[in-house]
């Protein structure tokens, strides 16, 4: 799955996706740093709509963090990222269409470039724009939570709280992973006070 045979020069694209706890920002990590360790030039950047723990870095659920630039928005990351080998982005979700120009480019210009993002959103629609970059990809892998009611795999977001907007922050207190079969997408005010564990079918 990790891409093993590509020509000196050769750039490319690895995207990471799932919902939220599925692991996307540790394997982000985790990625980078084997790159780290292996003396490649590493830059990790993040959308400065991302401020939920540190505004300097990544940090997954888990606690594992690597210092980042935020940047306010894709093209940014084209100039400051001249002369990595590897570029990391995480939350990937909050970028315009244009992210995937941006990532195009850098693997145009010889780079690796690993991707990190939310592939639906609260309403499981796809959360544009990770899945045209799934598209131009040559490696995805999807990420896989603990569903929060069942155990099985879960691959989307339940949001805990009753909220028409799409980007809504937040962590445990807001959302948890769920499966398809325990995920309500239609929570209303009457449903948000309901102790967590109770909507299993
Ligand atoms: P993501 O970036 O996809 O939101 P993170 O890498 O930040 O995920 O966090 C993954 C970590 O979240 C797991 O290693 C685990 O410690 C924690 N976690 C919390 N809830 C769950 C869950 N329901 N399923 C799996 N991991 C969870
Ligand atoms: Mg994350
Ligand atoms: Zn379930």
């Amino acid at each position: 799955m990790m891409p093993q045979h590509h020509q000196p020069g050769t750039g490319w694209i690895e995207v990471v996706c799932g919902c939220m706890f599925s692991g996307k920002t540790e394997e982000l990590i985790r990625r980078l740093n084997r790159a780290r360790y292996a003396r490649q030039r590493v830059g990790v950047f993040k959308p400065t709509v991302d401020v939920r723990y540190a505004v300097e870095s990544i940090v997954s659920h888990g606690q594992s963090a690597l210092p980042c630039v935020p940047v306010s928005q894709a093209s940014d990351i084209l100039t400051l990222a001249a002369d990595l080998e590897v570029v990391g982005i995480d939350e990937a979700q909050f970028f315009d269409a244009s992210l995937v120009r941006v990532c195009n480019a850098l693997a145009d210009a010889g780079k690796r470039v690993v991707v990190a993002g939310l592939d639906q959103d609260y309403r499981g629609e796809p959360f544009e724009p990770i899945p045209q970059l799934m598209a131009v990809a040559e490696y995805v892998q999807k990420t896989l939570a603990v569903c929060m009611q069942c155990g099985a795999p879960a691959d989307r977001s339940q949001r805990l709280v009753a909220r028409d907007a799409r980007v809504l922050l937040g962590a445990t207190d807001t959302y948890e992973a769920r499966c398809r079969r325990c995920w309500r997408p239609d929570l209303d005010e009457t449903q948000e006070a309901l102790p967590l564990g109770t909507g299993g079918g």
